[in-house]
């Protein structure tokens, strides 16, 4: 065999048809690759088990000849299956399955004679074995000394790909193992001994060829942090190289713009904005340019504590530029800024204050006078803050001198946007992102690992607490009191939601039944809201059957069935229904908004639109009707629309046969109102690449062995970081740490080669 290195292409290892379906299912290309591709899980069977005492779970090592064995067709699928009985000398038998006959139709005929590892499962009444691993042999010998093996090691079981079955991929992993002759290191030796790691080449054996006494988990942890490490690595010099750029410090001014409108605030700043502000007015000061996250809950101050540095950022000369994701979002901002500011926003206007500035809306569906002027602005300087959405990213757009750059949400703005604004300046502006998501402290570190963040936990004080409840709906009793509940709120004054995950026919309006013809699932962009990821999870994890949802879909309630039902509740008679979805034109949805903002709607029934931008102080009540249909973090940003005034809100989630994990999550949600606690149960539940897709982050991001919901994968990523930003503090170019070096220049070309592939 040629010399194999972690380097190889897996065409020196494997048949050019393997080798092509790695790539394609598994991604898999080099030797590298094969090392990173870790089992799903082991088998430890330990012993030879008789065939007479098997239980459901229990791994097992037998020696069976084949006494039948039958391939049928499948029914959902295409493709036969096999069903091979196998059995010992004393009569006892054991089933055992493929759902794709091929490759073992062949080999498992009737006298064969072999061994059998896998876990036992049940069908129906029957134990069977699924897919087992299995070795035939013609002489007892070379059986002895398989069988040997099996009774030594933990037997990985890979994730198969069509004919590569979890054999034959540990073959291939061993063989690697076994040929290359040198494995990579990364990690430096220092920080290996310092972290109580094992060597690579340990975690590898450790992960792919455990003995029965090992611990393979180990072997993954060391894994998890080469990734973590290399990541950081990364990370720390984009900080570096950041840091080498130079700002322009924006000194504070004593007795400016900010200092008016602090002295005219309506409210006491709390002890958070306080403390993030003078952090803000710090590294506005100084010549490094600021890279701060700053995250909050919808309504937890963020936009006053960023207006503020604005402000200071105005006081010492120079503009800032507020980016918002949708032009609905930058006009509110506009608004809002324009108003918190009063007279302070009409510079050079008569009755404007003395030091006042001008505020600018740029958006694309401006006309063309208004976004003339509002360039004009940004240009000439006369406007210190230019509002807008990407149209403020586009060439044309200058300023006169640019301090700051606020983001709102980060979740649409890229590293690619962000350079563009900075081109803008004369040296980098400071910028300063904003996001209302929760993001848990591992994502924190690694996909904006880059940033600083400060964090806003409390909220400003007059804000009442939500307590949050599951009605199971299958319980008439429970279902009446929710509507009585909201019966009660509104004659108190207040108002409710019942938010829907559809929308429906508009002909249920009439009284028509829930159901008919009219599909489960509405198109409506927006209202894609409800998180249709669950279904992939649910579909995706155990195969048919699900989590136990079991029976037919349900129908998912629509907005107008709804409507009608709550028309047609005794409880509800009197009460001002209205309602409110996507597929209303944006009159319709402005003037139903501003109706009940008004308060001449009492009961809003409405789908995910409302997630965004809503804050009606009065509104105390949401029922989620459906509610196993939504994600956790979707539900939390939800009810944050309920007790955002003096009144308390209470939040009821409204659910009927939903599974069991569907049933855990609303427990999750009701038990606690911590962001951050229910945004890491969200991430243990979703798969990474939803959570850090560069789709939804605008950065390439993904991790392989990491679980970013795990606590102990916090501590290993923290670990790692901080080894990685003390290594490239003393070594920012990696030219002592050529192993490291070259460990990162293939992420960063991974994650390049993943940019471009997504186009
Ligand atoms: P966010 O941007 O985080 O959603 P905002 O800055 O828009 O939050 O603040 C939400 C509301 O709370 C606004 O009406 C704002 O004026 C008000 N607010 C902000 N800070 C305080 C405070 N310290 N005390 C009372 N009200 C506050
Ligand atoms: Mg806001």
């Amino acid at each position: 065999m040629p010399v194999l290195t972690e380097d190889s292409p897996l065409t020196k290892l494997v048949k050019k048809n393997e080798a092509e379906q790695l790539a394609r299912t598994k991604g898999l290309l080099s030797v590298a690759d094969l090392f990173e591709f870790v089992p799903r899980r082991y088998v430890r069977p330990g012993q030879l088990t008789d065939l007479s005492s098997l239980h459901v779970g229990e791994d097992v090592l037998v020696v069976a000849e084949v006494k039948k064995a039958t391939t049928r067709p499948m029914r959902n699928r295409r493709g036969k299956m096999l069903t091979v009985v196998i059995g010992d000398d004393l009569g006892n038998e054991l089933d055992v399955t493929f759902f794709s006959a091929y490759g073992h139709e062949g080999k498992l005929k009737p006298g064969a004679r072999g061994f059998f590892v896998g876990q036992i499962g049940a069908y129906g009444r029957r134990l069977q074995l699924t897919h087992p691993e299995y070795e035939l042999f013609d002489d007892e010998e070379a059986g002895e000394a398989a069988v040997e093996w099996y009774r030594t090691h933990r037997v990985p079981v890979y994730s198969t790909t069509g004919k590569l079955n979890s054999l034959r991929l540990r073959k291939l992993v061993h063989t690697a193992l076994d040929t290359v002759d040198r494995i990579r290191e990364p990690v430096p030796e220092d920080v290996r001994v310092a972290r109580g790691l094992v060597d690579r080449a340990v975690a590898l054996e450790l992960v792919h060829r455990p003995a029965v006494d090992d611990q393979p988990s180990r072997g993954l942890d060391r894994l998890k942090f080469d990734e973590a490490f290399v990541l950081q690595t990364i990370l720390a010099q984009r900080r570096k190289a950041a840091e080498s750029e130079l700002a322009t410090p924006r000194h504070p001014r004593p007795g400016g713009l900010l200092a008016a409108f602090d002295a005219r605030l309506p409210f006491e700043l709390t002890e958070g904005q306080r403390e993030i502000g003078e952090v803000l007015a710090a590294e506005l000061a100084s010549e490094r340019p600021m890279h701060r996250l700053l995250q909050g809950e919808v309504g937890s101050g963020k936009t006053v504590v960023a207006l503020r540095a604005m402000l200071a950022a105005i006081d010492a000369g120079g503009q800032a530029a507020l980016l918002a994701p949708t032009e609905v979002l930058a006009a509110q901002h506009h608004r809002s800024i324009t108003t918190m500011l009063g007279d302070l926003a009409q510079g050079g206007m008569l009755g404007g204050s003395e030091f006042g500035t001008n505020v600018a809306l740029l958006t694309g569906s401006q006309n063309t006078a208004a976004r003339r002027r509002s360039l004009l602005d940004a240009a000439s300087g006369s406007a210190g803050i230019v509002v807008g959405t990407h149209a403020l990213i586009q060439k044309h757009v200058q300023f006169a001198d640019l301090a700051l750059v606020v983001v709102d949400e980060q979740h649409r703005f890229g590293v690619e946007q962000r350079d563009a604004l900075r081109e803008k300046g004369i040296r980098p502006p400071h910028v300063l992102v904003m996001t209302a998501t929760p993001i848990p402290r591992t994502v924190a570190m690694t996909v904006f690992g880059d940033m600083e963040t400060s964090t806003l936990r409390e909220l400003p004080r007059g804000r009442s607490p939500i307590t949050t409840h599951v009605v199971d709906a299958d319980r008439t009793g429970w279902v009446d009191r929710t509507w009585q509940r909201v019966a009660e709120e509104v004659a108190k004054g207040h108002q409710a939601y019942v938010v829907c995950p559809r929308i429906g026919d508009v002909d249920n309006e009439s009284g028509g039944a829930v159901g008919g013809a009219s599909g489960t699932r509405d198109s409506s962009d927006e209202d894609a809201g409800w998180d249709a990821h669950w279904d992939d999870e649910e579909d995706g994890a155990d195969g048919a059957g699900g989590d136990g949802d079991g029976g037919p879909a349900k129908e998912l309630t629509g907005v107008y069935a709804m409507l009608s039902t709550l028309r047609a509740t005794p409880a509800l008679e009197g009460v001002r229904i209205d309602v409110l979805h996507g597929r209303l034109d944006a009159d319709a949805k402005d003037a139903t908004m501003r109706a009940f903002s008004a308060g001449e709607i009492d009961v809003l029934v409405a789908t995910t639109v409302i997630e965004v931008g809503v804050d009606v102080p009065n509104a105390s009540v949401m029922v989620v009707v459906d509610a196993d249909r939504f994600g956790i973090s979707q539900l939390h940003q939800l009810r944050g629309r309920v007790g955002r005034g003096a009144v308390p809100g209470l939040c009821l989630l409204m659910t009927q046969g939903a599974g069991e994990r569907a049933a855990e999550r609303l427990d999750q949600v009701a038990s606690t109102t911590d962001g951050f606690e229910l945004a890491r149960a969200d991430l243990l539940l979703r798969r990474e690449g939803d959570v850090l897709g560069a789709r939804q982050s605008g950065r390439g991001n993904s991790v392989r062995h990491l679980r970013l919901g795990r606590v102990e994968d916090e501590q290993i990523i923290a670990d790692a970081r901080e080894d990685a930003f003390a290594l490239v503090d003393r070594d920012p170019g990696l030219r002592e740490h050529p192993a490291l070096a070259a460990a990162v220049a293939m992420r960063l070309d991974e994650e390049q080669a993943a940019w471009l592939e997504r186009g």
